[in-house]
């Protein structure tokens, strides 16, 4: 994608905490952290692990594979953003029951998207200031 064709986001603000989560798309990685005592992954990024409340977390990317766990066609122009209509997804990865992402679900018509459908991740690169994000989109997965 140019950067021509890439359209006004709310970017998230970028902190020593959720950087890896945001700048992981220049590797092409989706990553985050991970409890290394028992495997929790952690989303948000938080100090301590939900389960054991250990602090022995490190970054480690996954599959980038994921399955539309619901959606929503947005058709109004909310705010500044992707041209209308477009798809807001909740989407859930197979490293954790419950490891979800609020996304978009791009390079697909929005009415062919399905609850259920294979996807996998996409990066759209933003600069915003010294910061470059890359937020983590979905696409059909081939
Ligand atoms: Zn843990």
């Amino acid at each position: 994608m140019s950067d021509d064709d890439v359209p006004f986001r709310i970017l998230p603000r970028i902190n020593d905490r959720n950087r890896h989560f945001w700048t992981g798309g220049a590797e092409g990685e989706l990553r985050f952290l991970r409890c290394q005592d028992d495997g929790t992954y952690v989303h948000p990024p938080t100090s301590r692990c939900p389960k054991c409340q250990g602090k022995n977390l490190a970054v480690e990317a996954v599959s980038g594979r994921a399955t539309v766990h619901t959606f929503s066609i947005n058709v109004q122009q909310w705010m500044p953003g992707p041209e209308p209509p477009y798809v807001v997804a909740i989407v859930e990865l197979p490293e954790q029951e419950g490891l979800r992402l609020t996304t978009n679900i791009v390079n697909c018509a929005p009415d062919d998207v399905r609850i259920g459908m294979p996807v996998q991740v996409v990066f759209e690169r933003h600069e915003d200031g010294d910061d470059v994000v890359y937020l983590p989109l979905f696409e059909p997965a081939p």
